[in-house]
């Protein structure tokens, strides 16, 4: 069984290090949070009140941080003192750019890393359900594997360094335009006098079918387990949505893509989170779109 290290003991890392803990793995952790480390400890992870520490010999260590510049700090740090050709693996959702940088400090350490970010929330981090989207060299992949398969259930590689980035950016733009697309769809219903539903019914069965419909549907009803039947509690917070519109916006920059419909749902998502959004699930957005009205007729009339 191998030595790991988590570093970010969040809402996501401890999860994560239980599980390790549950495999047999010896775990180690580190988070700058006092209470996060004594919450890990619980878990039976043995943490450590510095980076280095905590890295210092190990196999494995394991980033779930919340931006790049920390990933980079951590990476830089723990690669001095790991176990001679160990592995890095990232799991934080970073833009692509950050990502590259940190996998060239562990290949210049000689060490072999993945970014590894990963989809289905805390609940799926606690359950052992994850999907990692996997970016680095085949090598790096296949060490890496064994554990991914015990923390989650689908692990997918994705290509070279940072295209488990791209594939969570990517994959989290289309969410969070579809989200908006199905929003106004309920909101012209409305107008229209046509029924929730009704519109359920017809466009979870026809085109118009996508996960932020079927599965996070953005009005109560039609869907019982989504956040609009609990008051829009979260589920996926609409600021961490914003912050992934944000990354796929800094991406296209990097990239020179044109993605006109990205750049809306980003600019809509941060008004959302700057008016009462924070905290609400990212389907909350509703709400938000519904209160447009007022401004349309303005615009319109060129006001
Ligand atoms: P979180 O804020 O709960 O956890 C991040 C932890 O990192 C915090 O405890 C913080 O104290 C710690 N930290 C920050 N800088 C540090 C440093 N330099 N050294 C050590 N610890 C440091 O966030 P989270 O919800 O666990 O999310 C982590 C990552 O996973 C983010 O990139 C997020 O976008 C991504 N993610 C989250 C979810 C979700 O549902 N929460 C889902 C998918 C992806």
């Amino acid at each position: 069984m191998a030595i790991i290290a988590f570093i970010g003991l969040g809402n996501m890392g401890t999860p994560l290090a239980a599980n390790a803990v549950k495999a047999g793995h010896t775990v180690r952790g580190y988070d700058i949070s006092a209470e996060r480390r004594d919450a890990a400890a619980s878990h039976g992870v043995a943490v450590s009140r510095e980076v280095a520490e905590a890295a210092a010999g190990v196999d494995i260590l394991v980033t779930m941080l919340n931006a790049g510049p920390s990933v980079i700090e951590v990476w830089s740090r723990a690669v001095t003192v790991m176990k001679a050709g160990g592995l890095v693996i990232d799991c934080s959702t970073i833009d692509v750019e950050s990502s590259r940088r940190a996998h060239s400090i562990a290949h210049e350490a000689g060490m072999l890393s993945l970014d590894a970010p990963v989809s289905g929330g805390v609940e799926g981090a606690t359950a052992g359900t994850l999907t990692f989207m996997v970016g680095g060299e085949a090598a790096a992949f296949e060490a890496g594997l064994p554990l991914l398969e015990k923390l989650g259930r689908r692990i997918v590689h994705c290509g070279e360094a940072g295209a488990g980035e791209a594939a969570k950016i990517c994959n989290n733009m289309i969410l969070g335009i579809n989200m908006i697309a199905v929003s106004e769809a309920f909101l012209l219903a409305d107008g229209l006098g046509l029924s929730h539903q009704a519109l359920f019914d017809v466009a979870s069965n026809a085109s118009g079918q996508c996960y932020a419909l079927t599965t996070h549907c953005p009005v109560p009803g039609p869907v019982p387990t989504s956040a609009a039947n609990h008051d829009y509690r979260p589920g996926f917070a609409a600021e961490l949505m914003a912050k992934d519109l944000r990354l796929s916006q800094e991406c296209a920059r990097f990239a020179g893509a044109e993605t006109p419909l990205g750049h809306a749902a980003s600019a809509l998502y941060e008004r959302f989170i700057g008016k009462d959004g924070r905290g609400v699930d990212y389907a909350g957005i509703i709400r938000f779109l519904a209160t447009l009205k007022d401004e349309v007729p303005m615009a319109r009339a060129g006001g």
